[in-house]
């Protein structure tokens, strides 16, 4: 048988199929939820940018609101150097206004502190020398040499803490030429400035650092600061310093989650589920489908099988039907039989119509009393029992009673079969009536002389046999007369033979005349001899019945040629016996013969008489 090429599984085909649909959606998904999210991230950080740019822009203006101040007081320096009490006010005054400023310095040409206030908390810089490698030396020289304020970097201030200032060249009127005369500063704690630049803006949501190029000016950091993303910044220009660098890194407050990527995840990862399931749920239709179309097919090729099935049963059953109607219109009767237990599994319309039964009354009196149909049929049962288990044929001759109490006879030709383990029996019966009559007659004819119509000899040596065994048995004797005409030849030539045969007629009418009791009986023996078997009759009533037969031949008077009484004669010889085992049958005959024999000696027309005793 060859090989059936190898055909995938379909339902794991179709799994791995909605599998690999599902990932690329699920991907496809996450792709788009990850854009969007790139996208609201970008969106977000761009918002950061513009409001940390605004709140640069914001912090320089308050900023430059501060300077502003500061160099208005710059510019009355003239006067404040003719009227340090002045100085002192105006400062006292602007730190009143601007509380981040730690102090208002006067630093004069060659570094060093001379005026400085407030006083409190400032007392290390009273009359403090810039060291010459103090890190304000350059911005100092910056702007001495614009004659513009500089804001340095922050510095460690000498009353401890990092600070900023924002240092003012000043210039002293010299009659008429304004003539250098140090640096107005004011001293800003860094930490101070940027909470009072920052004061009131709404930046509590901001991560946010302020650097100058020496490092970090200032940190307000959330917790929940996102630092693997890129920061927005800003430049902040405070007093026209470009030092200054604002960060904010982006946290959960600025990146406020949009809903719509994770809807967006969400919508399309049940999304996916859903179109995967639905097409899973196709297949699996498309599958049952399939499934249900070839249980069609099958099921269409199986109808179509069994209608063939029903049509050859049909035509079976019609060609059944027409077998029994025609088993029904046979001469014979045909039955069929189980004994195990008594059934009668089928019998044609011959066995009851012939009896003058309906079917049914016919299987009711079988049921309940076979013997009344069947004479003797428990015992015939019995037989066929026994021939069905050694599995022979047999034909019975049986007798069947019609309803009208008419005896049929039958001949029953029952064969045995088997058929799916049980035993029947198929027996057919035809009435045999006009066999047996003419069996009989032919039985009758082979027993009956043509020329006489008496018994011939083989009837007579049967009845012999037969009488001798049942005399023997009942203690009877067994008469026997042996008859010869006399002189018969001689009558045949004188008369002619169909004369002689007429005469023999004559004779044997004459001896059944006297011959008539039951089992007697008158045989031709052979030619003109004759046999009569008298079964119970001793020697006497023997002599007695050849008397008789004498005198009936006498009185017929047929003519012969023999004198002296040219009648036509006759010798018997008599014998008699009780029928023994000592002697045969044809003792008696023997003996019979012998006194037909002295009966002739003795010169014919009598009797003599030869008993035999046992
Ligand atoms: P006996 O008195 O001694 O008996 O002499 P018989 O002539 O009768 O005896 P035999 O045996 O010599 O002759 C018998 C004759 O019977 C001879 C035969 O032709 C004749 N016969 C035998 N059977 C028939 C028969 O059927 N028809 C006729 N017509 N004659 C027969
Ligand atoms: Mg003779
Ligand atoms: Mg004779």
């Amino acid at each position: 048988m060859d090989a059936l090429p190898h055909k995938p599984q379909p339902r794991l085909f179709h799994a791995i199929l909605v599998m690999v649909l599902l990932l690329c959606l699920a991907i496809g998904t996450l792709s788009v939820w990850r854009t969007l999210v790139q996208n609201e991230t970008h969106r977000q950080q761009e918002l950061l940018q513009q409001e940390v740019e605004g709140l640069a822009r914001q912090m320089e203006t308050r900023f430059d609101y501060q300077t502003d101040a500061i160099q208005r007081m710059a510019r009355r320096w003239s006067d404040y150097r003719r009227h340090p009490p002045a100085w002192q006010r105006d400062a006292d005054a602007l730190l009143e206004d601007f509380d981040n400023i730690q102090a208002i310095e006067w630093l004069d040409a060659s570094h060093c502190i001379r005026w400085i206030r407030p006083l409190q908390g400032n007392e290390p810089a009273v009359e403090f020398q810039y060291p010459d490698d103090h890190p304000n030396l350059p911005y100092l020289q910056i702007a001495r040499e614009s004659g513009q304020p500089v804001l340095s970097n922050q510095f460690e201030l000498v009353q401890g803490g990092a600070g900023l200032a924002y240092q003012i060249p000043l210039y002293r009127d010299a009659g008429g030429n304004p003539q250098f005369d140090g640096y107005l500063i004011a001293i800003f704690r860094a930490e101070a400035l940027l909470h009072s630049l920052l004061a009131e803006l709404p930046t509590a949501h901001l991560s946010l650092t302020l650097e100058d190029r020496r490092g970090t000016l200032f940190q307000r950091l959330r917790a929940d600061t996102h630092y693997s993303l890129p920061p927005a910044q800003a430049r902040v220009h405070l007093g026209d310093s470009d030092n200054f660098t604002l960060y904010s890194y982006p946290n959960a407050a600025t990146l406020h989650n949009s809903p719509i990527p994770t809807i967006t995840l969400i919508g399309g990862l049940l999304a996916s589920a859903l179109l995967c399931h639905a097409l899973w749920l196709a297949l699996l239709a498309t599958r049952r489908l399939e499934a249900l179309q070839l249980t069609n097919r099958t099921l269409q090729s199986e109808i179509a099988r069994r209608q063939q099935v029903e049509q050859v049963l049909q035509s079976s059953q019609s060609r059944l039907q027409l077998v029994l109607d025609m088993t029904d219109y046979s001469y014979d009767a045909l039955f069929i039989l189980n004994l195990d237990p008594f059934e009668i599994v089928y019998m044609n319309r011959t066995c009851w119509a012939s009896l003058g039964y309906s079917a049914e009354q016919l299987r009711n009196l079988l049921g309940i009393c076979p013997d009344d149909v069947v004479p003797g049929a428990q015992d015939w049962l019995e037989t066929l029992r026994e021939q069905s288990r050694k599995g022979e044929s047999a034909i019975y001759q049986r007798h069947a009673r019609t309803r009208t109490g008419k005896l049929v006879p039958l001949e029953i030709s029952v064969r045995p079969m088997k058929r799916l383990g049980i035993d029947y029996l198929v027996c057919v019966g035809r009435n045999n009536h006009q066999q047996l009559e003419a069996t009989a007659q032919l039985e009758r004819l082979t027993q009956i002389d043509g020329l006489t119509g008496l018994f011939n000899r083989r009837s007579f040596d049967a009845a012999l046999a037969a009488e001798w065994r049942r005399l023997q048995r009942q203690q009877l004797p067994l008469g026997m007369l042996m008859v010869d005409v006399d002189h018969f030849k001689l009558y045949n030539d004188t008369y002619g033979h169909l004369a002689g045969d007429d005469a023999l007629r004559s004779v044997s009418r004459a001896l059944q005349q006297h011959v008539g009791r039951e089992g007697d009986r008158v045989c031709r023996y052979g030619g003109e001899e004759f046999a009569i078997l008298l079964p119970g009759a001793d020697i006497a009533q023997c002599r007695k019945v050849a008397d008789l037969i004498h005198a009936e031949v006498r009185q017929m008077k047929i003519p012969h040629v023999v004198e002296p009484e040219r009648r036509l004669s006759i010798s018997i010889g008599i014998a008699c016996a009780l029928p023994g085992c000592e002697h045969p049958p044809e003792s008696l005959v023997q003996a019979a013969d012998q006194a037909l024999y002295e009966a002739k000696k003795a010169g014919r027309n009598r009797s003599a008489c030869a008993e035999l005793v046992s």
